[in-house]
Order: C-alpha cells, then sequence, then structure tokens
C-alpha cells in the first residue's frame, strides 16, 4: 500500500502486490495469480507494464528513481509520478474525457498510475514512420492544446489558483531542468552526452556551433520558458507521447508538466511534425513518400488553425482569469480592443513557437535524445541529409522567427531548404 517504501515492480511482483487494489482488480479480473503481466516501456525514463486479466487489461507505469536510458548514474526524482498524475487530471478536466487515458490510480509513494489501456492505438510517430495517415489528429490535438493552455492560464483561473498551481508544479524542477539543459544549451557546444550522425554531419554542426545569432536566440528562448510560467504545459509534447487510432487521438506521458509559455508545447509539437517531414526521404524504399509528405505539412497547418481558432473561441467566451478584464472591453461596448489584444496574443504565441520548434528540431538532431523519424534511417549518408535539412531549417525558424509571416511561408521553406 501506499505508505510503504518504494519499490520497483517486476513482471512477477506485480499481480501480488497489486492484486488488492479494487480500482485494478475490477477493472481486469479478480484473480491476480490469473494475470499477464508484459512490461512494454520503450520509453526514455520509466517501466511501463500492460496487465491482461480475465475482464480487462490496464496500464501500470512507475517511475525510477534514475534515468532508465541511462541507468543509476542519473538519479531523477520519483515525484515525477506525482506530478504526471496532476497533469492527467487537469488536461482532462480541461480538454475533456478522452484525450488522455483515463486514471484508475495512483500510488505517491510507490510513482505509480494504473491507468487506462490504449488499444488498438499506436504510438503517433510509428504510424508516421510507417507511412500512416491518421485523418483527425490536428483537429484533436489543435483543440486539446488550445483548451490546456487557455485554461490552465490567467486568462481563465482565478489569480489565487494559479499561483497555488505554479507553487505546486515548481517542486518538478528536475524535469525543467533536463529540458532546460538537453533542449536549449546542450546542443549549442560539446556537451558529453550528445551525439550526432558523424563524419557527414560534422561540418555542418560545427557551424551551428559557432553560430552566434543562433545561440543568442536559444538561448533568448530559454529564458522565456524558465522565467514566463504563463500556463500549464504538457511539457514533453512530441509525436511519441500521443497514441492514436483513425477514430481516436489520446496525449499521454505529461510528466514534464510546468508552468511554462504557452507556445513551448506547440512548438514542439509542430517541429516533430516537420522532422517527420524531413524524414520522409529516407522512407522511401518501399514507395515514394510524395502523399505522406502533403499530409505532414497539411497537418501542421490545420494543427495550428484549430488552435488559432479554438482559441480566440475561448477568449471571446471564457476569459473569466484576471487578464483583459472584461469591464475594460466588451462590457463598455469595446469589443474590437478585445480583439485587437487578442490578435497580437496570437502573434506572439505564433513567433515564440516558431522559436521553440527550431530549438526541438536542434536537440534531435544533436543532442542525446533522438528522434525514431531520424534513427530508422539505417542509411548514414541518407539520414544525414535529410538531418541537414531539418537543422537548416530549425536555424531559420529560431533566427527569422519574427520576420516569417505565417505557415504557408514556413512550409514553403520546408519544402525548398537544400
Ligand atoms: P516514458 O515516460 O518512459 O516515456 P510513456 O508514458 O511514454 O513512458 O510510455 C512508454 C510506452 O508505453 C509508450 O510509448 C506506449 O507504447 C506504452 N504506453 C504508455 N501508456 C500507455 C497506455 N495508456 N496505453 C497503451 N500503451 C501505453
Ligand atoms: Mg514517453
Ligand atoms: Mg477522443
Ligand atoms: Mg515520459
Amino acid at each position: 500500500n501506499g505508505s510503504e517504501a518504494f519499490e520497483a515492480l517486476t513482471v512477477e511482483t506485480l499481480p501480488a502486490r497489486l492484486g488488492g487494489v479494487a480500482a485494478l482488480s475490477s477493472r481486469i479480473g479478480a484473480d491476480a495469480s490469473a494475470w499477464k503481466v508484459r512490461e512494454v516501456g520503450d520509453g526514455n525514463l520509466n517501466l511501463v507494464f500492460i496487465v491482461e486479466g480475465g475482464e480487462g487489461a490496464a496500464i501500470v507505469k512507475q517511475a525510477l528513481p534514475y534515468v532508465r536510458l541511462v541507468g543509476e548514474s542519473w538519479p531523477l526524482p520519483l515525484k515525477r509520478s506525482f506530478f504526471e498524475y496532476h497533469a492527467l487530471v487537469r488536461q482532462e478536466a480541461r480538454a475533456g474525457e478522452g484525450t488522455v487515458p483515463a486514471i484508475y490510480h495512483f500510488d505517491e509513494a510507490q510513482a505509480l498510475i494504473v491507468m487506462e489501456y490504449l488499444t488498438p492505438h499506436v504510438i503517433l510517430r510509428r504510424a508516421l514512420i510507417d507511412g500512416r495517415m491518421p485523418p483527425k489528429i490536428a483537429r484533436d490535438l489543435g483543440l486539446f492544446m488550445a483548451r490546456t493552455l487557455f485554461r490552465g492560464s490567467d486568462l481563465s483561473m482565478k489569480a489565487r489558483a494559479r499561483k497555488e498551481d505554479v507553487a505546486l508544479f515548481a517542486d518538478n524542477a528536475e524535469l525543467c531542468d533536463i529540458t532546460e539543459n538537453l533542449v536549449f544549451t546542450d546542443p549549442y557546444y560539446e556537451a558529453e552526452l550528445n551525439r550526432h550522425t558523424t563524419p557527414q554531419l560534422d561540418a555542418l554542426v560545427a557551424e551551428l556551433r559557432a553560430d552566434r545569432d543562433l545561440k543568442v536566440e536559444a538561448q533568448k528562448l530559454k529564458h522565456m520558458f524558465a522565467a514566463n510560467a504563463e500556463t500549464l504545459v504538457h511539457g514533453d509534447l512530441h509525436s511519441g507521447s500521443i497514441m492514436v487510432t483513425d477514430e481516436d487521438t489520446r496525449v499521454i506521458d505529461p510528466e514534464f508538466a510546468f508552468y511554462a509559455p504557452m507556445a513551448f508545447d506547440v512548438g514542439m509539437l509542430l517541429a516533430n511534425f516537420w522532422m517527420a517531414y524531413f524524414a520522409q526521404a529516407g522512407h522511401e524504399a518501399a514507395g515514394d513518400r510524395e502523399a505522406q509528405r502533403s499530409y505532414l505539412l497539411g497537418v501542421i497547418d490545420e494543427t495550428w488553425s484549430v488552435f488559432r481558432a479554438e482559441f480566440s473561441h475561448l477568449w471571446r467566451t471564457e476569459r473569466t482569469g484576471m487578464l483583459y478584464d472584461r469591464r475594460l472591453f466588451e462590457d463598455r461596448g469595446d469589443a474590437f480592443g478585445a480583439e485587437q489584444a487578442l490578435d497580437r496574443m496570437l502573434h506572439d504565441i505564433f513567433v515564440d513557437m516558431l522559436g521553440f520548434a527550431g530549438i526541438e528540431i536542434h536537440r534531435r538532431i544533436l543532442g542525446l535524445a533522438h528522434n525514431a523519424d531520424f534513427e530508422a534511417i539505417e542509411d548514414a549518408d541518407l539520414r544525414a541529409r535529410c538531418e541537414a535539412k531539418a537543422l537548416k531549417f530549425g536555424r531559420h525558424l529560431a533566427v527569422n522567427r519574427e520576420r516569417i509571416q505565417g505557415l504557408d511561408e514556413a512550409n514553403a521553406l520546408a519544402v525548398r531548404i537544400e
């Protein structure tokens, strides 16, 4: 039970240890000795088990006191599970049931979450590598981001409630520290854990690390990330944190949740779509990927336009927080003033989003945590050609983001870049 000292679960010990958890046994079957357990975690940090009983299945996700990918030499607090749980609860309340896995049980001392087993869902990154085109992702993810980011901010929440929540999530400092260093700093110098496709990319990597304008922008974006507690972000919203079928889209794995700029989640997600786009040339052995490329550019465009439309809708109908008080605008007949403020905010989110996207692209090619999109390309020369285009595109986004007029311009550049 929850008060016992932490102990990592194994496939063998899980049934005996969780057999008494009614929230689990009532869903999958009371006879724990008959449960079938598989460990399926393919992530970098945690254990994930599928537990199947006579009446159903569930997921048990447990944090470890270190980074799974690296080992015990890199300790990481178990409390990330607490933040994942609290983020899932808030995301479901803000974006609606069925946007994240349903939560059945949380045990803080054991750092474990029992949740809905998503099936036949697959990880979106995998689907995109395989050339699949799930039709609903842009709409579902645009809505998810607009609703979670708007409703977690001072545009919506009561000021004290939000400040208390900022204080709660402030303790997620170690995971934030990973983002701050691995995303914004390490890619731009010879950090120990970095790697890139070598020797093919060596010259370009040296050029980027000598690029003063780029490094200044990366640090400016890091400053925004660290100093602007605007809303509760997912914090790790890439295509490996999304599970899909053609009908359903779910966001998982919010253990990096933190108060940060709205544009962070949007930029990270679009960056991962752009990387999927650049990686397509590496997946053409079994047939050309032209249709997949247009699908991806369409997804980028639609995700942003759905985000924009829903954010605008919430601005007009749900602006109940302390910011842009209706008494200053609509209530005195100045709806135009509120629209002007909305346009400015959307413009700022757009510009910052491009910057975060550029940096995210760089860290996935130069840093510790790479993407399967590129890693799955076995031919290193071919992989490097895809990665080089992505790196140059990311540099353009980060440095020139204030001069980019819209997503059409960004997507046209992605098509043309050499
Ligand atoms: P980590 O924090 O270690 O990255 P994730 O939450 O991303 O862990 O989960 C790792 C993998 O486990 C996912 O890529 C997915 O394959 C599987 N998984 C996680 N949660 C679920 C779920 N609710 N339903 C089905 N599979 C899941
Ligand atoms: Mg994950
Ligand atoms: Mg749904
Ligand atoms: Mg994770």
